[in-house]
């Protein structure tokens, strides 16, 4: 959709379905709406029984973008009931017409891209070109399980006999799935998660990040719009310290997909595994410690660039985003300067306006947690570069851009989910400890690679353990269909976002035997 992109004095114009949009007419209407938003279950959006939040603006929190009911775990059992007396006849629905419905639900996103661009601003903080991204990923996601769907549901495998009589294995949806998913990716992921549990035949129970329940709460009433029944998406809104546990500990669950930290992925493994139900599939996608290693050989401008892309944009809030950068010693003193200049260029501010780089962190708490990082490393290694905060950065939750140089890994614990990047510098000799420690991290999800040298260049690849591996560019924004995003070890159990393989995770086999 926006291969094709036009520019014009605002900065470019967006097509869609064949028809050029200027993007600030298109969310122009929605920069002042307030919505009201709550669980919905049955189709029927839930007022009764909940809390009342008001949601305001990362970037400006005297700027209110609705209000949202959060659910109570009596309205959980509600949920998981209407969605487990739902399933026999959403899995008995031809997959050809679940498929259809998804389909209509992205032709829906694009109708509506003006209302859902101004949702990520004002809810989720994004930039515009993040808000473009994000809205064409939940587009991508539904398109590509529609087509998977009719690929792995219909396909009916018969396998060879050895007496003549005729052995066939199916795939059907496997019951009620609950989808967990973070405000990082409000729509792309939320909608990644529910739309591959649904073409799969499951009903779903959704409980996306209580930070981006609005643009969840817009998501599913298109999705009803497209000819989702109401009983076979259940949408829960609120606290995930409240709600997870009623969701996750209840027996009807038939499987969970979920994105977040490895901590609470392994505090629903053991939910799940203390039920007294069948075991489940548990898929989940979790955090990293993404490195870089580029060697002398590399080009340092376009390193440059894919290091402050890869670190910094979307203010580093991807779990794909670059955390360590390894540098040979050779040729660290060209490198950093390079760095530091390309991100004191970054412009950091209100989300909203074309000029802004990168725009706020999503709350409070996760500032004053990377705030504390930095005071840190203040004390403890070199500061690089830290970019400019605007004159009125106080009004929301923003943090510039950091780079420090470390001595070593071992000097990170855990995983910093905002735009604070560490440098570490090696010897050409190193090479093999330096990808020894990244795998001793136990993480694996992205890994850069800067090098001409093409046997460097496989050597690490070969060794690194790591799901999505990139060379010679940046290592965020997995394109769906095309990089199937997942990670190893502590990063996640795969299958992959986006790849073949994910869907087929969400149905169990059936096979049938004839003589
Ligand atoms: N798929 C995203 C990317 O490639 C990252 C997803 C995430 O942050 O969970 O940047």
């Amino acid at each position: 959709l926006f291969g094709n992109e036009r520019k014009n004095s605002f900065g470019f114009n967006i097509e869609i379905e064949g028809e050029w949009h200027d993007f600030e007419a298109l969310i122009q209407p929605f920069m002042s709406t307030t919505w009201q938003a709550g669980p919905i279950i049955n189709a029927q959006m839930i007022s009764t029984g909940t809390t009342l939040h008001a949601v305001t603006a990362p970037y400006d929190h005297s700027h209110t973008v609705g209000q949202v009911n959060y659910a109570s775990a009596q309205h959980v059992e509600q949920a998981l009931g209407v969605a487990t007396d739902a399933f026999p006849q959403w899995s008995n629905t031809p997959v050809s017409e679940r498929a259809a419905a998804l389909e209509r639900l992205a032709d829906l996103l694009e109708a509506n891209y003006g209302e859902l661009m101004a949702l990520c601003h004002r809810e989720a903080g994004k930039t515009l070109q993040d808000s473009i991204d994000e809205i064409r990923e939940a587009v991508d996601f539904c398109r590509y399980y529609a087509v998977q769907a009719r690929l792995a549901m219909s396909d009916t495998v018969t396998l060879p006999s050895f007496d003549g009589s005729t052995m066939e294995i199916q795939r059907e949806g496997r019951g009620v799935f609950v989808c967990i998913s973070p405000w990082n990716f409000p729509l792309a992921i939320f909608l990644g998660q529910v739309t591959a549990a649904l073409a799969a035949g499951n009903t779903v129970v959704a409980k996306p990040a209580e930070q981006t329940s609005i643009i969840a709460f817009r998501a599913i009433e298109l999705m009803l719009e497209a000819g989702v029944p109401g009983g076979a998406i259940q949408l829960i809104i609120g606290e995930g310290a409240t709600l997870g546990a009623p969701l996750t500990s209840d027996n009807r669950v038939a499987g969970v997909a979920f994105t977040g930290s490895t901590n609470t992925a392994r505090v629903i493994n053991r939910t799940l595994a203390n039920r007294q139900a069948e075991p489940v599939p548990f898929i989940a996608e979790t955090g990293g410690q993404n490195a870089m290693i580029i060697d002398s050989t590399c080009l340092p401008e376009q390193v440059a660039r894919d290091v402050v892309r890869s670190a910094f944009a979307s203010a580093g809030q991807r779990c794909s985003a670059l955390r360590v950068l390894f540098v040979q010693k050779d040729i660290a003193e060209r490198i950093i300067p390079m760095l530091r200049g390309a991100m004191m260029e970054q412009v950091v501010g209100n989300p909203v306006l074309h000029k802004t780089d990168i725009g706020p962190v999503i709350d409070k708490k996760a500032q004053s947690g990377l705030q504390l990082h930095i005071d840190k490393m203040k004390q403890n290694a070199t500061l690089i570069a830290q970019a400019a905060l605007p004159a009125d950065a106080e009004n929301g939750t923003f943090i510039a851009p950091t780079a420090f140089e470390i001595s070593s890994i071992d000097q990170l614990t855990e995983e910093q989910f905002g735009p604070i990047l560490h440098v570490v510098r090696y010897k050409a000799s190193e090479l093999d400890t330096i990808i020894d420690t990244i795998n001793a991290s136990g993480f694996g999800l992205t890994l850069g690679v800067h090098t001409r040298n093409e046997t460097t260049a496989n050597h690490i690849a070969a060794r690194v353990r790591a799901g999505n591996i990139y060379i010679n560019r940046d290592q965020v924004g997995a394109v769906v269909g095309v990089q199937p995003f997942g990670g190893q070890g502590l990063s996640g159990t795969g299958p992959k976002a986006g790849g073949p393989h994910y869907l087929k995770r969400f149905t169990r086999e059936i096979r049938q035997q004839q003589a």
